[in-house]
This record gives C-alpha cells, structure tokens and sequence, in this order.
C-alpha cells in the first residue's frame, strides 16, 4: 500500500534551516529561527536586497476543480524541485495552510506523495504563529469597535451598520451569527455580530498586499469598519488602531523559510482565502523569493478563473510582479468529470470523455494566455491514467500552443517532474511573456465586473437588483472607483452554477452584493454564497486525532 503522506513527510531527512538559507545565500544569523526547521528572515536582510535583479515568477494554477482533486501544491513543489534537480537555483512561495480545516476533513495542504513541505505537521498547525498573530490584531480592532461604542460613541457609529465582525481559526458553524455585549449595562450595548475564520480576515489580505511595515499600517488604518447614519464610513484610522495593531504583526510579517522533502527552499507565509480575498500568499515572500533565486514558483488558490485572475489583477497588478510563465495543473480524473463522468466510474478508461472535458483545459488555456502570460500543461499522473488519455490531453493543450506534460512527481519526486522543468524553463527564457491585466484601473467597477466574465467566464452579461447597481455608484462616489474587484463565485464552474462541468458559455453572471475591502485595496463581488466561517462534518477529523504514546500526531493526514 502506498505510503500516507504523513509516514512519507516523517521519513525525510531534513536540513537544519540555516543551511537551507544558505543556498539562497542568507547568511544564518539573518534567519530568525523557529527551531532547527523553521525560519523568518530579518528586514534588514529583506532590505539589502533591494538593488538586486529579480528572478522570473511563474504562476502555478489549475483546471476547474472537482471532487476528484488536481494538486496544485503538489505539483508546485515538484515542479520547484525539479528545477533544482536540473541545476537551477529555484525556490517556491505557498500559502500557510488554515489550521481549522484539518480538524473537519482529512488531509492538510503542504502537497502530497513525494512533493511536500516539511516539517508538516507543524506547517499545518501553529507554524511559527502568523495566523494567531493576525487573528488577535483582528480582534483588537473588533474590540475598540465595541469599547469605542461603550465610552459614548463620539465617532457615531450606527450599532446596525458595523460591518467589522470576528475571527477564530476554527470551524465553528454556531458563532456565525452571534449577539454581543449581552449581560447588562457594564457590558455595553447588545448588538449582531459573528465570526469568520482567519482566512477570510481582511487583515489576512492586507497582509498579504502590504510592501512593508509602512504599507501594513497604512493599510490597516484604510479599513471601513463601519457606517454612521448618514453611511458615512467609520475607519480602523478613526480608532486608531493601526498603531497596536501593526505592534501584534510584527514579527509575523517576516516570511516564513522551510524545506521540501528534497532540500529546496521554499517560503510559506500568509493565506487569504481565495473567494472574499485574492488567494495567494504575501507580496513580501514572493518578491523576498525573487530577489534571493532565479526561478520562483507559486501557487494561487482554485482553478485559473479565480485563482490566476486575481493573482494577475490584483497582486501582480498592485505589487508590479511581471510573471514569465504559468503552468496550469489538469489530471485526467479531473477532466474525465469534466467530460460528464460519475466519481464512481474514473477508473475506467474513457478518451471520449477526457476529450470532452478538455474544453474546460482549452478554456483556461485561453485566459491564461489573454494575460500575456505563456503556458505550460501538467498533467499531474494518477495510477489509473493511461496512455491514449494522456495523448488526448497532449492534442488539445497543442491546439493552444502549449505542451501538456505527464508529470509523476507525487510518486516520484523531482524525478517526474524534469521534462516539466525543462519546458518551463525553455518557455520562461523565450521571454515571450507580456503580462498585462485583463482591464485597467479606471474602468468602472460594473464593467471590470463585466470584462471578467464574458471575456474569462463565458458569460453574455452581468445582472444585479437595484440596490447593488446603487452600491456599484456608491463605492464610486466615495472614491473606490479605481480599486481591482475580487470575485466571489463557486469554484466548481466557469458559471455560478456549481453543477455547470466543461466550459460552459451564455450564462448570465447575477452580482448579488458588493463588500469594501478599502484596507486590501479591492472591491469583492459577492457571486453567489460564500462561506466564510466553515462548519464541521458530522465525522470530523478530529474524532481521529490524538497524540501515540511516544508522543507523535496520529490520525491528522
Ligand atoms: P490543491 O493545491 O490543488 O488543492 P493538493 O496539491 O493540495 O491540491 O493535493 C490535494 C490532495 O491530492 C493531497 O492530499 C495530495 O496528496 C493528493 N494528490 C495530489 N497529487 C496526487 C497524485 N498524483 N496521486 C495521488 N494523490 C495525489
Ligand atoms: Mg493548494
């Protein structure tokens, strides 16, 4: 039986952390180390790298997800250690995975097989304490809100319209909607209020966008944390929270340095989610990753619809990261589904079907490329693919100019991921990239909405009831018109409607709300329900989860 990831990640012989730095040419004491394995590298260090070149940033995104999984992370890391094992100086840039998931489904989110980040487990769970760090600066705001309100309310705020909630990185369904201040006069004044998980924290994105410390607090002080009766926006400025709050982020702002089972380094720091936020780890890492090696390979969040857009509209857009190449992850499974196929019946081997499913492949294919930014397939092999599917693959990826490559880096490691790294690397050096956003700043914010999604969904228009066309002007009127938006929609379609497989066209996108990320700097399109505090299933994880008794997790992946 194949080995578990977690046997598999236990088994690996790590570096000490000051070593792996080292291949970046970091010196060791300018990693601030978190145990023997895990590091942050000092600003002063950050900062002395400024005048140096930067190396070529490759996207890592996917086909439209299905229950079948495609491995993004997976493929990320193979691919940044193939292209060590062919001599080049690479590193790659994750996000730091949630840690209340873990305790609901199986499975963490640091790759998988023999292409993984370690020390895992740690990754998955408290890492090195960012995700707390930016869970308690969060709540802080969300405490002056309410003490604000408590000592007399100077600022005005409308009890009714705050719109700053709470967070907890955990899946706890019943603290979605809460009432707060309960329990008498010394307790303030009762009012709604809920929880999402840290993920979907506004301060997680600006964390992730901020350029510095500067920018961090500056960012901070932007966010609209409420209206006053006239809908005038309260600020986190107004509250002056941006001081203490950039004090509890401090240290967690350095990115994060670990290793992958085959000794390459790799950065992991800050997880937005990928729905209400923009879905790819910290400006500061990929940019840091850029300075210190020539190739860096990063993953966004979702299919290329979501993830890819946002990470060239909003991050590439506001940090001007030019990106030389992306690699869009498909597996046969995947596109089986695609192409109408039960979940039952993927291991049957069936050509027509994985060639139906392509036009979802060709679809992305096209987008990515709309952006100025070549493309490179990876077919992430399964046991049960076979040849003739493969082939299917390779003839549509053709007819967009790009090679689909079979890669085996999930059994293998950097072994099945060379032809890969040898690609990316021939198309990266082509310099044939001319990256540039799919609309402009100063387009109105209905018609970025638009551009989105008939030129990337397929779509033949957008629609909204009155009071959101009233939203769109008023998010204008007050000055956000020149702001990136972030779209919100299932991840499972190029449509709204999660059950609409392939590449789906016609269909009309419904806009059903529009949320103010000032902080972050975009404004999100809410496209359909988003989840933004997850619950457990009825057999959570956690039922499994324990220490042995030589102390080691048992039960967590
Ligand atoms: P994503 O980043 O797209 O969400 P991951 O890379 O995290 O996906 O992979 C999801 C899961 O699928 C992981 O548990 C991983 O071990 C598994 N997986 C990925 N690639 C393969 C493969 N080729 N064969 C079997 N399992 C795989
Ligand atoms: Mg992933």
């Amino acid at each position: 039986m194949a080995k578990s990831d977690i046997e598999i990640a236990r088994e690996a012989t790590m570096q000490p952390i000051t070593e792996i730095g080292s291949k970046l040419g970091i010196p060791a004491d300018q990693v601030l180390q978190y145990g023997p394995y895990k590091g942050k590298l000092s600003f002063d260090f950050i900062n002395s790298l400024d005048s140096k070149p930067d190396g070529k940033l490759i996207l890592v995104t996917a086909i439209t997800p299905t229950p079948a999984g495609e491995g993004k992370t997976t493929t990320t890391v193979g691919l940044g250690d193939g292209l060590n094992r062919i001599g080049k100086k690479a590193a790659i840039c994750l996000r730091e995975p949630s840690q209340g998931p873990c305790f609901g489904m199986k499975g963490g989110a640091a790759g998988g097989g023999y292409a993984q980040v370690v020390p895992m487990e740690d990754i998955n769970l408290h890492f090195t304490g960012d995700f707390h760090a930016i869970g308690i600066a969060h709540n802080l705001l969300s405490a002056l809100i309410d003490n604000h309100i408590y000592w007399g309310n100077e600022l005005g705020i409308d009890l009714r319209r705050v719109s700053w909630r709470r967070v907890v990185d955990m899946n706890d369904r019943s603290l979605r909607s809460i009432v707060s201040s309960l329990g008498g006069v010394s307790n303030g004044f009762p009012r709604e209020d809920g929880f999402d998980i840290v993920v979907a924290s506004e301060v997680m994105a600006i964390f992730c966008l901020a350029k510095d410390l500067n920018d961090l607090t500056e960012r901070l002080s932007r966010i609209v944390v409420a209206q006053r009766r006239d809908k005038s926006p309260v600020t986190a400025g107004d509250l002056m929270a941006p001081g203490p709050m950039a004090v509890l982020l401090k240290d967690a702002i350095s990115p994060n340095l670990v290793q992958t089972l085959e000794n390459n380094p790799a950065f992991i720091h800050g997880g937005p989610f990928a729905n209400i936020a923009h879905g790819c780890n910290s400006v500061i890492a990929t940019r840091t990753a850029l300075k210190l090696a020539d190739y860096v390979v990063t993953e966004a969040g979702f299919g290329a619809d979501l993830g890819a857009e946002k990470f060239f509209d909003i991050k590439c857009r506001k940090a001007g990261l030019k990106p030389a190449a992306a690699v869009v992850v498909a597996t046969i499974r995947a596109l089986k589904m695609h192409g109408g196929v039960a979940k039952e019946n993927l291991g049957q081997e069936n050509v027509e079907a994985v060639k139906k499913g392509c036009s979802n492949l060709a679809r992305h294919l096209a987008n990515v490329k709309s952006f100025g930014v070549p493309v490179v397939v990876a077919i992430n092999r399964f046991s049960a693919d076979t040849d003739a599917e493969v082939a299917a693959v390779q003839e549509v990826a053709k007819t967009q100019g790009a090679k689909a490559i079979l890669c085996n880096h999930w059994a293998e490691g950097s072994k099945g991921t060379e032809e890969l790294a040898h690609e990316v690397v021939r198309v990266v050096d082509s310099q044939t990239a001319n990256f540039s956003p799919i609309y402009p700043d100063d387009m109105p914010l209905w018609d970025k909405v638009k551009t989105i999604a008939t030129r990337l969904y397929g779509a033949s228009d957008i629609i909204a009831d009155k009071a959101v066309r009233n939203r769109f002007k008023e998010l204008e009127d007050m000055g956000y018109g020149d702001l990136p938006v972030c779209m919100a929609k299932t991840q499972y379609s190029f449509s709204t409607d999660p059950n609409l497989k392939g590449a789906p066209s016609g269909h009309v996108v419904p806009v059903r709300e529009l949320r103010l990320s000032a902080g972050a700097g975009f404004v999100v399109a809410i496209c359909g329900e988003i989840m933004t505090m997850p619950g457990l299933p009825r057999v959570p994880s956690a039922h499994n989860i324990k220490l042995d008794a030589n102390g080691q997790i048992e039960g967590l992946f």
